[in-house]
């Protein structure tokens, strides 16, 4: 049978997603559209809304009102917000919190060789022996994480930065359909933020991504499509030049970077 395809091939939908906090909506009828394969920035002032979106879509919280849905290849729909945080990762959602969570006690090959056996449900390596599959998909995923030579080293002694991206591996390994990413550059130097900028353009059209970030050097690094988020609700979407040099955008959040 022919696959079917939209027209926009879709992975993921949001539309008029609200969700308060004790009457404070930190997202307000919130509608936003994923393209399979897609590399989305995601930038807005502190307190816009933007982890409480990856919150959302990933069941750890509930919206008041709207959906949101990830289309799947064969044509159909799952609503996301009636599954446990578990099921929607099982899906091929996978996220990845401001701060790195690593295992500093086991090297950065079995950190990434964990990930993948826990992805599978297999959480005692008691009977499990290594294929050459898994050895090459490991290998594979430290390449694109440029940490190949550290593979027997712990993990404890990797740089902020490192851990930063044997995060993003142990996800890989779990080849999620949807990567959700908060705040990578956050604390990395220059150096760190720009090879993770190479590592997020990397991974475009294997995964489709949604970056969180406030640093607009990293941004404009890695702009495709950008979305400004404020006060829970799509303010702009568009290039990195036609957001950054939009009124509306300069006032709420450019403007006043300087001062968060
Ligand atoms: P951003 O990531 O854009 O900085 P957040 O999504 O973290 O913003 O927060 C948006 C707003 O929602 C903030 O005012 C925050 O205090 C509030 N908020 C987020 N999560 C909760 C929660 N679990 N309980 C109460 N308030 C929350
Ligand atoms: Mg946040």
């Amino acid at each position: 049978m022919e696959p079917l395809y939209r027209d926009t091939d879709l992975v993921l939908s949001a539309e008029g997603v609200t969700r308060s906090f004790d009457g404070f909506k930190a997202i307000n009828d919130l509608n936003f559209y994923l393209g399979e394969g897609e590399l989305r920035t995601v930038i807005g002032p502190n307190g816009a809304g933007k982890s409480t979106f990856m919150d959302l879509i990933t069941g750890r919280t509930r919206p008041d009102e709207g959906k949101i849905v990830m289309h799947q290849k064969d044509g159909h729909d799952i609503d996301l917000t009636k599954l446990p945080e578990y099921k929607v990762n099982r899906l091929g959602i996978a996220r990845k919190f401001q701060t790195p969570s690593v295992y500093n006690d086991h090297t950065v090959f079995d950190n990434i060789l964990l990930s993948l056996n826990r992805s599978r449900g297999v959480f005692k390596g008691l009977f499990y022996k290594m294929t050459k599959e898994d050895r090459d998909e490991i290998e594979e995923v430290l390449k694109t994480i440029r940490l190949a030579d550290r593979r027997d080293e712990l993990a404890g002694y990797l740089s902020h930065g490192q851990k930063q991206w044997l995060e993003i591996g142990m996800l890989l390994a779990q080849k999620p359909r949807i990567l959700l990413v908060d705040e990578p550059a956050a604390g990395m130097s220059d150096e760190e933020t720009d090879r993770t900028g190479e590592l997020l353009l990397s991974l475009e059209g294997k995964h489709s991504i949604v970056v969180v970030e406030h640093d607009m050097e990293f941004i404009r690094q890695i702009a495709r499509k950008v979305t400004v988020l404020h006060q829970g609700h799509v303010l702009k979407d568009g290039s990195f030049d036609h957001v950054s040099k939009d009124p509306k955008v300069i006032e709420v959040y450019l403007g006043r970077q300087k001062h968060d």
